[in-house]
């Protein structure tokens, strides 16, 4: 209660009294024409529900496929009509698991290619259950460069905690094949705060995933969503995350650990080494999502596809845009969005912040806070959060939207078209 007065308060602060925090009803969305955007797919299925999981995905329905398939090349079609052949920068495959319509994921990325200027990478989401010789070797010839394969934990115990489907002893083989193909970036996915996991646990799996050969890592918190349906808080309520102190104790050690390994932070989350580009799924400003409950961001609009599968591939079906809500952006919610994602990144590049925030009062303000906290090193190319930067700072940045993102995937998983969410 007291935490959302706050959070309405700092809101409008910055964003300003005009801006209506709420999504609303866009059946008949038409998208604007912009001239570059990059672009992400979302897949929905998954052969295993893992328990803890927010995303949007539907359990595996071989029958399912085929029309999934259609709309979602019907959804490109369709965008492409209205935009034209325009550049895009990147395309990313989130889901769900994408490598379960591994078949399916080379007549996408050809559609994508045939409709769009493609310029940049391809990354996609993967799982070490799907990783096989074949596997790895379709994903490179559809022409996909980067990888993040969802490890989680290299330890059965942490394994079977959070639901996972594989065993430890089948990862490292997975990530040996995937290195064999000579993907540009191979990203990791751990996750700790793993119910009891000690730092010296925590500790191990980093060493493992160091070892492994990946040129990224990104540690994650085990951050539930506070599901509000009594079938979903029973499934979570055997996964607990540990208290506040040993969070921090094992963010500290992560961000140190990585570092003393030769990696560098990228993202709060993230640790790279050596010359490649980093492998980001979220911090890209203007996209455009397909696919059910992807998002798109706009110049001005943020919009939502419908979260329900069934009602996705009916609207496709009749070569509509299978848009349900939207949420116009004012100038300055545009620029406290880019803000956002900048501290994610952990880095406010000085150049691209004094164009966006030229003369911008409150930005300053932040600017001296994060200075007077000693939360940021500057240097000519801008601001970079330190450690306890990184932290606290990502703290507020989940105190602040999680809340919202639940309120708003909950009331649209449970009605495929709302008519208005206010969050
Ligand atoms: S495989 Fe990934 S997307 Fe699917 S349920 Fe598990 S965590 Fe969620």
């Amino acid at each position: 209660m007291l935490n959302g007065v706050i959070t309405r308060a700092i809101r409008r602060y910055f964003v300003g009294q005009e801006q209506e925090f709420a999504f609303i009803a866009s059946p008949d969305l038409v998208p604007p024409v912009i001239n570059e955007a990059d672009i992400y797919v979302h897949i929905p299925f998954c052969k295993n529900m893992c328990p803890y999981c927010p995303y949007n995905r539907i359990k595996y329905d071989q029958e399912m496929v085929r029309p999934f398939l259609e709309a979602l090349l019907t959804e490109i079609d369709c965008y492409s009509k209205i935009v034209g052949k325009i550049r895009v920068s990147s395309v990313y495959i989130g889901g769900g698991t994408p490598t379960n319509l591994l078949e399916e994921l080379g007549v996408i990325i050809d559609r994508i290619k045939s409709k769009f200027d493609l310029q940049g990478d391809i990354c996609i989401e993967t799982n070490p259950n799907d990783i096989n010789r074949n596997c790895v070797h379709k994903l490179r010839d559809y022409g996909i460069n980067m990888v993040s394969l969802g490890v989680q934990s290299f330890d059965d115990r942490y394994l079977r905690y959070l639901g996972r489907n594989y065993r430890a002893d089948s990862i490292q083989p997975a990530i040996d094949l995937l290195l064999s193909v000579g993907f540009k970036a191979i990203n990791l996915d751990l996750m700790f705060a793993l119910g009891d996991q000690s730092v010296v646990d925590l500790v191990s799996d980093l060493d493992k995933a160091i070892a492994s050969g990946v040129n990224q890592i990104t540690n994650y918190p085990l951050f539930t969503f506070p599901y509000p349906t009594i079938g979903e808080y029973r499934k979570l309520k055997r996964i607990q995350m540990p208290p506040l102190v040993r969070r921090r104790e094992m963010y500290r050690t992560t961000y140190y650990h990585c570092i003393e390994n030769g990696f560098q932070p990228v993202s709060v989350w993230g640790f790279k080494r050596g010359e490649t580009s980093r492998y980001s799924s979220v911090t890209r400003n203007h996209y455009i999502g397909f696919g059910p409950g992807a998002g798109s961001h706009v110049p001005g609009l943020y919009y939502l596809n419908t979260f329900s599968v069934p009602e996705y591939i009916q609207k496709c079906s009749k070569g509509r845009i299978p848009a349900a809500m939207k949420m116009e952006f004012n100038e300055e919610m545009e620029r406290y969005y880019w803000l956002y994602w900048r501290f994610y990144d952990t880095f406010i590049p000085r150049e691209s912040s004094n164009v966006i925030f030229a003369n911008d009062k409150k930005f300053k303000q932040l600017i001296f806070l994060l200075r007077a906290f000693k939360l940021c090193n500057e240097d000519r190319a801008g601001y970079r959060l330190n450690e306890r930067g990184a932290y606290w700072l990502h703290l507020m940045q989940n105190q602040f939207s999680l809340n919202y993102i639940n309120s708003i995937w909950t009331a649209a998983k449970k009605e495929p078209w709302p008519d208005k969410i206010r969050f």
